[in-house]
């Protein structure tokens, strides 16, 4: 049977539903499911995804059958809706529309308006008995369709507009007249032609197909391919293509448009909240040039601003019907646009709504609450990177701070930030390494780059729905839209606020949650792990089965740390210890020192201050195990290089400077990353991993002669060859029986290693007859399998990623097919030596969700990462165990197809 390429909705029917979203995009799968529950949804039908992606495989032709399809399909909505395409007595008008499987809001092309023409505004006239609104009609489809399709640069039409509401002494677009409208026409039509050379459009079959082309080919602008990497959807996908009966809500005081959400998508709060304008088109509620007014009273609100529930209080009551029978059918909040046509309700859209992680959160907990879903459902329904907005830190409500402005709360969190004033310029300052805040009169999806840049976002016009908003909450940044109340000139690199005045580079904070903007830098405290969050991560515990521990040098980020669920330390680097202004002079001398005996006394200086951090790092951890790594960089990293210090720590040691120039000089390697470093300087100067075993038994003794329960784990870095290995671990088991015995004491405690080098990773069933456990140290096994510098990979990375060389960072996210292939064959081969051996990641991957996925199906014990990404790690792991079970009930069903996506996307 020939592949259907069009699916139709309206009428109370549709040959689609919402479990066809991968087909008909989100939008027409909705659509459908709409229309089959009654709803009063214009007639209209959805070209498939399919139909998208065979017209890229035939280089931009339409697959065979699809225009007599299409002809056929709009002649069935003439058909519901009693109107014709392109009647001059009473023309059906059609709005175009994009639909992918996942949202992206913006991102691809609309038109509204199609059919209409010289001849058919004849007929919207008499039928609407509305002149203006008719060639407002007629404006803004040459507006719309010069842009999207004949790819005229909008500002030519807008820059017309404002021109005559100017000369007008018009406020806003309401007050244009029918005359005004008609001249507006002839003259945006001669500028169509002269920017274009091509005539405006008659034929409305060249309109739609037009519209229809443009549609797909919107796919692939250069936003639409960065929002899709940065969102990780597939170029696969495609898109499909609604062609949907016009209902307009620009027909005068009876006419209205909106968008609402079936609960609060900032807070998560069970109430219908929404924002609507009278005597509007759709785009006008989103694009922020009239402030929109409540859709209800529930919540206070601006008293000048009349809620729809007072102005039209019957539809207000058929449009709270269908947003609970909406949420009760999906068992989700949902994210709903209407029109009301001279007192008629039509529904637009219905989908699931984007949600700030907080809100996602407490929906989730409040539905499994009430019954709806299950523990299950609800952690399936936060994803692991947005939950990093509920833990970042909130303003210091103690910080003495200058309030300049208020705004809208539209995406929570704290953000500081140098102000600029244009995404480009925040890209390059961004990449330049200075943390940035974009602030703009309103954003626009060519600003995606900017923003996903930003620190925040801060917009002197539109709603809780406009484009920042919503492009900010999925994004997980903190925004703060529609702040009337700064002034914005891009032309002086300036806004004012009052009577303050802050220029580009200034820096300022915002508060997502309140909608505040203050002057400066403002201090931040951790956010509040308690209430909804405590119970959702309760729910993810119970889910998971991977550990998950944490990278903590400090006592403080231990403690951090465990609050945030860490279940131990997976990593501490002692290194960072030796850079401590209170000892590196000791460590300087010990580096300096001739021979043994001089390195020996350095380091007899260093040892209590090395004891004080373990039992500060031990005590924070109690019960808890405690992974520490003895000494790793290369020792020319401690020294120092500037002439000032050199000449300090040489009146200190009692010698020249020329001296300690001359030793940093012999210390110089070509390639320290593959240098003089880790268990290679406790091969050549055992002494120094000596003192650190001495420091750390001394320490775990200490504890626990006090009674305090410690579990270390001594781990030696950058191991090749089993035979470095033996001795260190020799050593180690040494010097903590000695210290057992002298202090009477005992203490439980694991010898293991890193796995960082191929050689470790190819040998570890050799490996693993001395080692305890391992522990994949995935930054450097990157930089040694790739043979791709950690420290210079900046200089051409971005371009692999770009030109798609490779997918992604590899630094980032685990190279599954390279170096996951050699985690995968040690684990194995540890396992075989060593049937208990514990196996852990440490590199900076252990935080990132899709490498925690990997490390679950490879079946390691557990991940380590940076307090900040221990929930996410949590939620990560307990993600892939449900998709692990997903996958396995899809493949019992013989869909293995979508086993394979339920495990990779
Ligand atoms: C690693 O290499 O992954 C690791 C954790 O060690 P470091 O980053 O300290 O080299
Ligand atoms: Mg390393």
């Amino acid at each position: 049977m020939a592949k259907k390429l069009i699916y139709r909705f309206g009428g109370g029917s549709a040959d689609g539903k919402a479990d066809m979203k991968a087909l008909l995009g989100g939008k027409g799968a909705n659509l459908a499911e709409m229309a089959n529950l009654g709803m009063p949804v214009p007639p209209g039908f959805t070209i498939t995804t399919e139909v998208c992606t065979d017209y890229y495989k035939l280089g931009g032709k339409y697959p065979p059958g699809l225009k007599e399809e299409v002809k056929k399909s709009l002649a069935w909505v003439e058909k519901q809706i009693g109107r014709k395409y392109g009647d001059p007595g009473d023309p059906l008008l059609v709005s175009v529309r994009s639909g992918a499987r996942a949202s992206m809001p913006g991102m691809m092309d609309t038109v509204l308006n199609i059919g209409l023409n010289e001849k058919t505004i004849k007929g919207l006239i008499e039928e609407s008995g509305d002149e203006r609104f008719a060639y407002d009609s007629y404006r803004r489809l040459i507006q719309m369709y010069s842009n999207v399709v004949m790819g005229m640069d909008k500002d030519v039409l807008e820059h017309e507009l404002d021109h005559l509401k100017k000369s007008k002494g018009y406020k806003g677009d309401l007050d244009l007249k029918s005359d005004d409208l008609k001249a507006l026409i002839k003259q945006y039509k001669t500028l169509v032609k002269k920017h274009t050379n091509k005539d405006f459009p008659e034929d409305p079959w060249e309109q739609l197909w037009g519209a229809i082309g443009a549609v797909f080919q919107s796919w692939n602008t250069a936003r639409a391919v960065t929002y899709r990497k940065l969102n990780k959807i597939p170029d696969w996908w495609g898109t499909a293509v609604n062609v949907q009966s016009m209902v307009f809500g620009n027909l005068g005081p009876s006419s209205a448009t909106g968008v609402a959400f079936t609960r609060d998508p900032s807070t998560g709060d069970n109430f219908f909240y929404g924002e609507f304008l009278p005597n509007a088109q759709g785009e006008d509620v989103v694009a922020g040039i009239r402030t929109p007014q409540p859709i209800n009273d529930v919540r206070k609100h601006d008293p000048k601003l009349e809620s729809l529930q007072k102005m039209m209080p019957k539809l207000y009551n058929e449009l709270d019907g269908i947003q609970k029978s909406l949420e009760r059918h999906y068992k989700d909040m949902m994210d709903i646009e209407f029109t009301i046509q001279k007192g008629k309700l039509w529904m637009l859209q219905s989908r699931v709504g984007k949600r700030t992680a907080r809100s996602g959160i407490k929906i989730a907990v409040d539905m499994v609450k009430n019954g709806s879903i299950s523990k299950r459902e609800a952690v399936s329904r936060v994803s692991p990177d947005q939950l990093d907005q509920v833990l970042h830190p909130m303003i210091d409500p103690k910080a003495p701070k200058k309030r300049i402005a208020k705004g809208l709360n539209a995406s929570p969190g704290a953000a500081s930030g140098k102000v600029v004033f244009n995404a480009d310029e925040a890209e390059a300052m961004h990449n330049d390494g200075h943390k940035v805040l974009l602030v703009r009169i309103e954003t626009s999806p060519e600003d995606i780059h900017g923003m996903n840049a930003a620190e925040g976002i801060l917009t002197a016009r539109g709603g809780m729905t406009s484009h920042a908003a919503v492009v900010a909450r999925g994004m997980g940044k903190p925004c703060v839209a529609g702040c009337g109340e700064i002034e914005i000139d891009y032309a002086k690199n300036m806004f004012r606020a009052g009577d303050a005045i802050v220029k580009k580079g200034d820096e300022i904070t915002i508060d997502g949650s309140t909608g505040e903007v203050y002057l400066g830098r403002l201090p931040t405290i951790p956010p509040q792990m308690t209430g909804d969050f405590g119970v959702f991560m309760k729910w993810v515990d119970e889910i998971r089965k991977l550990g998950v521990r944490t990278n903590a040098d400090t006592p403080k980020d231990a403690k951090l740390a465990r609050d945030f669920g860490a279940q131990g330390i997976g990593l501490t680097r002692t290194e960072h210890m030796f850079f401590e202004a209170d000892r590196i002079a000791a460590v300087r001398e010990m580096i300096l020192a001739d021979d043994e005996a001089g390195r020996r006394k350095a380091l007899k200086k260093i040892l209590p201050f090395q004891k004080k951090d373990f039992l500060g790092i031990l005590k924070a951890m109690e019960g808890l195990p405690v992974t520490i790594r003895l000494l790793d960089p290369p020792l020319h990293e401690f020294l120092p290089t500037r002439d000032k210090e050199i000449n300090e720590l040489a009146a200190e040691m009692k010698v020249t400077p020329e001296r300690i120039r001359a030793k940093i000089e012999t210390l110089h390697e070509f390639n320290p990353m593959l240098g003089h470093r880790g268990c290679r300087l406790g091969i050549t100067y055992p002494e120094i991993y000596e003192i650190q075993v001495r420091a750390i038994f001394e320490a775990a003794c200490e504890l626990t002669k006090k009674g305090v329960k410690v579990l270390p784990e001594v781990m030696i870095p950058i191991v090749a060859h089993v035979n470095e290995l033996r001795p260190l671990e020799q050593m180690t088991r040494r010097i903590a029986a000695e210290i057992m015995a002298r202090t009477k004491t005992k203490v439980k405690y694991h010898v293991g290693t890193m796995i960082e080098l191929p050689r470790a990773a190819l040998t570890a069933d050799e490996i693993a007859t001395v080692a305890e456990f391992f522990s994949f140290g995935t930054n450097d096994l990157t930089q040694t399998t790739l043979g791709v510098s950690r420290d210079d990979a900046g200089t051409f990375l971005r371009e692999y990623v770009d030109k798609k060389i490779l997918p992604f960072d590899p630094f980032v996210s685990i190279d599954q097919e390279g170096v996951g292939q050699l985690i995968r064959m040690a684990a194995e081969k540890g396992r075989k030596t060593r049937k208990d051996i514990h196996i852990g990641i440490c590199g900076e991957h252990g935080g990132d969700p899709d490498s925690v996925i990997f490390c679950h199906k490879v079946g390691l014990d557990y991940v380590s990462c940076s307090p900040y990404r221990v929930p996410i790690a949590r939620l990560a792991a307990a993600h892939a165990v449900l998709q692990e079970e997903a996958a396995k009930k899809a493949a019992k069903h013989g869909k293995k197809a979508e086993a394979q996506l339920a495990t990779t996307v």
